[in-house]
């Protein structure tokens, strides 16, 4: 399988082979084209296995520039794994110009509210911050049609449970979900039961 037989913008082909990913991981060619048809993910899936660019590469594609708000928002269990998350969906949507805010506690939270006031396309954040911008409405989630959940069980065991839902129940309808997970254990599958509907099974 190679990247060229999806759907893709020759923007994202491009970011793709300038960082010399030749062709899709397993997890990637699970993901890709599931995304791609706007379904669901429930995906057990350990670090390493390629997982962001499973999810980034959909989700940069679908982008669209002009719009003022942010459409994706992932949520990551610590500073460390934003950062990278955000440095990869910043070089898969590269050619596309795409703005990605990484928003994490313990770093001012005025420096990132004036962020929030530029645009940003994609938001990748921990969810104790997320949550702390929502509530000071410097967030609004009502133009995000993604969501990621990655690490799932990372940001359960690291007590995020409360945040994370009172992010995922500010989602819209017709926002799709996707939930990364290095295991399926049952209270991740309560948390994916809750809040995401008719989702793509994806067992690494
Ligand atoms: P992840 O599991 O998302 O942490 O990715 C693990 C590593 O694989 C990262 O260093 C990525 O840059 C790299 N990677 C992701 N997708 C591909 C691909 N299709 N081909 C080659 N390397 C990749």
């Amino acid at each position: 399988t190679q990247f060229q037989n999806y759907k893709l913008s020759e923007d994202i082909l491009e970011a793709l082979r300038l960082l010399g990913y030749d062709r899709p991981t397993r997890i990637q060619q699970d993901v890709i084209p599931a995304m791609l048809a706007g379904k669901n993910i429930v995906a057990k899936a350990p670090t390493g296995s390629g997982k962001t660019a499973a999810f980034a590469i959909p989700i940069c594609e679908n982008i669209v520039w002009e719009e003022n708000a942010p459409q994706a928002l992932v949520l990551e269990p610590t500073r460390e794994l934003a950062e990278q998350v955000k440095d990869e969906m910043f070089r898969i949507g590269r050619k596309k110009r795409l703005k990605v805010p990484a928003l994490f506690g313990g770093f001012p939270i005025d420096k990132q509210i004036q962020t929030l006031r530029q645009k940003s396309h994609i938001v990748v954040g921990t969810p104790g911050r997320v949550a702390d911008h929502l509530r000071r409405e410097s967030l609004r989630l009502d133009k995000v049609v993604y969501a990621v959940i990655d690490e799932a069980d990372l940001m359960l065991d690291m007590g995020f449970a409360d945040e994370v839902n009172e992010i995922l129940a500010l989602l819209g309808e017709g926002c799709k979900i996707s939930l990364f997970s290095a295991t399926l254990k049952p209270e991740i599958q309560e948390l994916a039961d809750t809040y995401i509907r008719d989702a793509a099974l994806i067992m690494q």
